[in-house]
């Protein structure tokens, strides 16, 4: 096999066009730019809340994936820049990578090859410090209900019944749980805590569910943080800490823009988990980019079964945003691996096992028109070790059984590897499509959970734990039926046993827990283990990541 430049050596060979020259093109003025130096800038939206939202707007999901990733971000990216090499005025909107996967197993999250966005270091590391800002607001939020309880906790709240965690943007698994407060009266009031990874915190979901400033701030105010001794919700408005919070916030809000490769506008903005929220980049770029692009591509993470649905349920409801085509990603890898070939053995041509994964992604494609209403297409993402028999075969299935497919090559030719898809895509759009909910909100939240499960895993039902059924009885009486259900579940398999790959059938989903996010706006549902604070592998990316004298940074991938 031919030897390829790594991703941040391609990345650093780009030559990149000034932010403001790339704001241009997105039809914005200096004056509504904030410089984070030459190639970044954060977007002052107040200029244009008065825009109508003429975009179409592509969600890129997947099959359900490998734990490497299978290029929904590349493919985004690629789709964005064939787009407007077409002459189509796209925008493209991504979520911010998190140091956690940066440091740990999968790596950045700036897209592969030659579909990337740049600075990719930049936007791999600390970009412009949003999610710390995040993380700050978070912590203050903590300290401020540690203080309480230690004036004198005239709430009444419950040490023991706190589910506030502090957060810290970094896999750490020796944090996800303590005790703390140790020490002595003058230290504070001894608990048993712990710390989540800052993507899984509610602050960043809320975050990127917010309309504006003075909407975040008031979901900030919603959120609850601890009961009190006779289970009464305590909320961040009970402190008096929304104000502060969002202080802390009023930059980071603003999107981030920077470019691809090949210089064509990108937000960048926010970044909740897929597993425990919502898994898509901020509504506010969202809706900004809808303002400014005739087509706006945009991710929602892990499968369809996830992302997708979160996307569509949650957050295309909250904004009334609808989309007019999906693209569905898939990799000959990941269909092996729903086939049933381990992890080690994917680079390997074997068109059994490519058969046998292909329900999976016939599945999501069936979801996706029948439970959604919308029109899809496959994108077929081509990598160096797929053979053209399996690529082939892969094609040549979707077709005879009437699947749009388009084979994607952004990761080797860019844009320009992208012009099937985006033909494709732009076909889509022009189709009429019926979109509709997988469930209803005014259905109690059983109902909800139950709707998701059977209509979109094609699980025979649902089973709720004794201390699910006690919270779902709980956040119907306190008001929170209404809400969205947010489901936590792992990204391999339709059901809650990341071992049940393919099209599973015959299983039933098992609800443990409920708990409300009221800031963010819906109730999360978890299903199985659900990893709040990941933890790093025995040989993590960081070992590889290093620092030239001048600055130039190597081996981020
Ligand atoms: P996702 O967004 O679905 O998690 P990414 O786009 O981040 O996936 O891609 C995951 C990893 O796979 C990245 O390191 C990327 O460089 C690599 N990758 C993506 N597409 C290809 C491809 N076609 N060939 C080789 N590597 C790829
Ligand atoms: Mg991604």
């Amino acid at each position: 096999m031919a030897e390829y430049l790594s991703d941040i050596e391609i990345a650093q060979q780009a030559r990149m066009l000034p932010i403001t020259e790339v704001a241009a093109k997105a039809g914005l003025a200096e004056e509504q730019l904030e410089c984070y130096g030459r190639h970044k800038a954060k977007v002052d939206i107040h200029s244009l809340k008065d825009l109508p939202q003429k975009g179409k707007l592509v969600l890129v999901t997947a099959i359900n994936p490998t734990p490497a990733g299978e290029g929904k971000t590349t493919t985004s990216v690629g789709l964005a820049d064939a787009l407007c090499g077409m002459g189509k005025n796209a925008l493209l909107c991504l979520r911010e990578p998190s140091l956690g996967p940066v440091f740990g197993i999968k790596g950045g999250a700036a897209g592969g090859g030659h579909a990337q966005v740049v600075p990719m270091e930049d936007i791999n590391l600390h970009f412009t410090g949003d999610f710390h800002a995040i993380g700050a607001a978070n912590n203050l939020c903590a300290a401020m209900l540690d203080n309480h309880i230690k004036q004198g906790n005239s709430l009444g709240i419950d040490p023991r019944r706190i589910v506030w965690k502090r957060c810290v943007d970094m896999n750490d698994r020796q944090l996800r749980n303590i005790v703390d407060g140790l020490g002595g009266i003058a230290n504070g009031v001894p608990r048993e805590d712990g710390f989540d990874i800052t993507v899984a915190s509610e602050v960043m979901a809320a975050f990127c569910m917010a309309s504006d400033l003075m909407d975040l701030r008031d979901r900030l105010g919603r959120m609850v943080i601890a009961y009190t001794y006779d289970r009464q919700p305590v909320t961040v408005a009970d402190i008096h800490a929304q104000g502060a919070m969002a202080a802390l916030l009023k930059d980071a809000i603003k999107p981030n823009l920077v470019q691809t490769l090949e210089g064509n506008p990108a937000f960048v903005h926010g970044g909740p988990f897929a597993n425990i929220a919502h898994g898509c980049n901020s509504v506010e770029a969202t809706t900004t980019a809808m303002r400014l692009a005739d087509y706006v591509v945009t991710e929602a993470g892990f499968g369809a079964d996830l992302g997708a649905e979160k996307f569509l349920d949650i957050k295309c409801r909250a904004t009334g945003l609808v989309p007019s085509a999906v693209v569905l990603v898939a990799t000959v890898r990941a269909l092996k691996y729903n086939g049933g070939v381990a992890k080690d053995a994917l680079t390997e041509e074997n068109l059994e096992a490519l058969e046998a994964g292909m329900p999976n992604l016939l599945r999501h494609v069936s979801n996706i028109k029948g439970v959604w209403g919308l029109p899809v297409v496959v994108a077929i993402n081509a990598f160096p070790t797929d053979t053209p028999a399996e690529l082939a075969l892969v094609e040549q299935r979707c077709n005879e059984l009437g699947v749009n497919v388009a084979l994607s090559e952004v990761w080797a030719k860019g844009g320009e590897g992208g012009r099937a898809l985006a033909e494709e895509v732009l076909r889509l759009c022009d189709e009429p499509s019926d979109f509709r909910f997988a469930y209803e909100l005014d259905e109690p939240l059983a109902k909800k959970v139950e709707d998701i499960a059977t209509r979109v895993y094609h699980a025979d039902g649902v089973d709720f734990a004794p201390k699910a059924a006690r919270m779902l009885r709980q956040l119907e009486e306190q008001g929170f039926g209404g809400l969205p259900v947010c489901m936590a579940k792992n990204q391999y398999s339709f059901s809650d046993d990341p071992k049940r790959l393919g099209a599973p059938e015959g299983f039933r989903i098992t609800v443990r827990d409920l708990s409300v996010s009221a800031g963010a706006g819906f109730v999360v549902a978890l299903t199985g283990d659900i990893m709040t604070m990941p933890g790093l592998p025995r040989v993590p990316a960081a070992e590889k990541i290093d620092v030239t004298p001048d600055g130039r940074i190597t081996g981020l991938f």
